[in-house]
């Protein structure tokens, strides 16, 4: 279950790592791309709105221009009296007039559509001309008008020239024939080079239909040309607008702003290169992709670090169970039981060793420290709980402590318990505590016969010398301390126990020994003590007993003996004793003196025939018995 369970967290560890590198990439393209789009959608706005006003000024200049044109044509028309001479004059004298600011030339068409003036060749080539589209649309229409045709490559001229043609009429107002006034279509491009445009713009000039009139640069190639089709196609009747295409002429993708003049119907427009609009705007592109790569790579580079950092730290973390794991093995191999005890929750792994310990199957113990606490002897707790708290609060190195602890089957098991706390919070309170349980009841069990050996006396089962000297001690110090409690001592010897020896044998001493121990201790309260002080030499202690009732003691001690011989065998062997009394006096500095002063009393009982009691009352003054 555990590595599962691992894998999983670690994996949602690195899915989440994964979401917060892609979501900050995303974030940080989104971001590049947004205001990359901005920045494009400035430039070709400004750059719109300048060809807009390129194209603005471009139509004035060409309305200026055929404004120009369509006045000199007016005024030579008025000039015109049929005379190719007096004409040609004229002609020469606006052309001088006009040097500097429009070449231009001047033909004359009869009604025929002869040619009857040309002032390139003078007097002219009668040459028929009438199937040019000026004389045809001028004759058919009978209208005082302004005609512009196509770029014409010259019969006569041997050039490229836009024909700008009036009808001449005769008194009558017949139709008598066509005035032509051809120019240069450089004349239209002037522009282009007075406002000094970037490279590879272009600018043209077109007529309603899309054929170019003039265009700049490459004039020459683009001539007679039509601009149908494409984007031409879908300007709309709108008189102004633009848009963006990859030029037939040369190849280059231009933005372009367009404008159709009202008087003459022509067609404008301004274009500029593409890649040099946005030149500019492709090196701040470059710069944002240069640093969103360089960014990028700094986060894959953090997030490959972070990842090998989490690795690395899941690795040691794996590390450490695996070292907690192999000391739990090692402790529950020898026996032990480990707990792992969570202060703050008060949760507790009780390894399956501490549960089996007290007989429990795994399953049947739960997480919670009541589940240790409850089984704890009642009589325990108090002095454990005590010790785990010294060790919380630091006044024992480790928490060490013996207690009883109950099983599954109700008996009782001496616990080793022994821990340490691994981890405290900032405040020093314990965080984590470790420890083992280790069952030490044989051990236990050793120490309570040992205990007994050293304090019981082996043939009798009552207290030895020492250990009734320990106690009477301690009685000795009370009543120092307590001069108004009183204790008695008595000294009782068994009378001729010698012969009992002599006549039927050690065993049957020992046994007159046993029998006169048991009637002892039946005799005394819990409160009593008895010993066996050595021989046939017994003592005992009544606590809360004064000299009176300490005597009456006595006697009964005597009757009871008296009246139970020693059953041995078959026969009755008549046992007597002799008993002597003294009070622990607050004077005493150790158990000898009162002793002593019971010894004396022994000795006068004795004394005075056996089988009888005496009592010394203090030092000096001897009682009666
Ligand atoms: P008295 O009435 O003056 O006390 O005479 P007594 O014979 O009881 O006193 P005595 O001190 O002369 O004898 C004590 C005897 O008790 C000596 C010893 O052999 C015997 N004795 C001492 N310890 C033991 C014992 O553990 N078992 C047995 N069977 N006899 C013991
Ligand atoms: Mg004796
Ligand atoms: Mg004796």
């Amino acid at each position: 279950m555990r590595p599962i369970h691992e894998s999983i967290r670690k994996n949602a560890q690195y899915l989440q790592l994964y979401l917060v590198v892609a979501a900050l990439l995303a974030a940080m393209w989104g971001g590049i791309a947004i205001d990359l789009r901005r920045a494009q959608g400035e430039v070709l706005s400004r750059t719109d709105s300048d060809l807009s006003n390129l194209a603005l000024a471009f139509s004035k200049e060409i309305e200026s221009a055929v404004k120009t044109i369509d006045l000199s044509l007016v005024d030579l028309r008025e000039h015109w009296d049929g005379d190719p001479d007096r004409f040609a004059a004229t002609v020469r004298r606006r052309q001088a007039y006009l040097e500097n600011e429009l070449a231009f030339q001047v033909a004359v068409i009869d009604a025929a559509g002869t040619l009857v003036f040309s002032n390139l060749e003078h007097p002219a080539k009668a040459v028929d001309l009438s199937d040019r589209e000026h004389f045809q649309v001028h004759r058919r229409r009978n209208t005082d008008m302004l005609f512009i045709s196509k770029p014409v490559f010259g019969r006569v001229s041997k050039r490229w020239s836009i024909q700008f043609t009036r009808p001449l009429h005769d008194a009558e107002e017949r139709f008598a024939g066509v005035l032509v006034l051809s120019v240069p279509p450089e004349y239209f491009s002037r522009f282009y080079h007075s406002i000094r445009l970037p490279t590879d713009s272009v600018i043209t000039l077109a007529h309603p239909d899309g054929v170019i009139l003039a265009r700049y640069p490459r004039t020459e190639e683009s001539l007679g040309r039509s601009l149908s089709g494409g984007p031409f196609a879908d300007l709309d009747a709108s008189g102004s607008g633009s848009f963006q295409r990859i030029s037939q002429m040369d190849g280059v993708e231009r933005l372009y702003a367009w404008r159709r003049l009202e008087h003459p119907p022509l067609l404008v427009f301004v274009g500029r290169s593409m890649r040099e609009i946005t030149a500019a705007y492709r090196q701040h592109r470059a710069r944002a992709l240069l640093a969103g790569a360089g960014l990028s790579a700094l986060l894959l580079l953090a997030a490959s670090l972070k990842r090998g950092f989490m690795k690395q730290k899941a690795r040691s973390a794996k590390r450490l169970a695996d070292n907690e794991e192999r000391w739990r093995l090692a402790l529950e191999a020898a026996g032990d039981g480990v707990w792992d005890w969570n202060a703050k929750t008060g949760r507790v792994m009780f390894s399956p060793g501490w549960k089996r310990m007290l007989g429990y199957a795994a399953h049947e113990i739960g997480d919670d420290l009541d589940e240790w606490k409850k089984r704890v002897h009642p009589d325990d707790l108090t002095r454990t709980l005590q010790d785990v708290q010294d060790h919380f609060e630091r006044r024992t190195p480790i928490y060490f402590n013996e207690h009883r602890m109950r099983c599954k089957d109700g008996s009782w098991k001496w616990i080793l318990d022994r821990g340490m706390v691994m981890e405290r919070d900032r405040d020093g309170a314990p965080l984590r505590v470790v420890g083992t349980h280790t069952d030490i009841s044989v051990r236990k069990r050793l120490e309570e016969k040992l205990e007994r050996l050293a304090t019981t006396d082996a043939l009798t089962g009552l207290r030895n010398r020492r250990c009734f000297l320990e106690r009477l001690g301690q009685e000795v110090s009370h009543v120092r301390r307590y001069p108004q409690h009183s204790a008695s001592v008595l000294m009782a010897d068994l009378d001729f126990f010698k012969k009992i020896n002599d006549s039927h044998g050690h065993a049957a001493g020992d046994a007159a020994l046993r029998h006169f121990a048991d009637l002892l201790r039946e005799a005394v309260r819990e409160s009593d003590c008895v010993g066996r002080l050595g021989g046939e030499e017994f003592a005992i202690l009544l606590a809360e007993t004064s000299a009176h009732n300490a005597q009456r003691f006595a006697q009964r001690l005597c009757a009871t003996l008296r009246a139970a011989p020693l059953q041995l065998g078959g026969r009755a062997i008549p046992m007597t004793v002799s008993i002597g009394a003294a009070m622990i006096s607050p004077d005493d500095d150790g158990p000898e003196p009162v002793l002593q002063r019971a010894d004396d009393a022994l000795y006068e009982a004795k004394e005075l025939g056996r089988d009888r009691v005496r009592i010394k009352l203090t030092t000096s003054a001897p009682g009666s018995g």
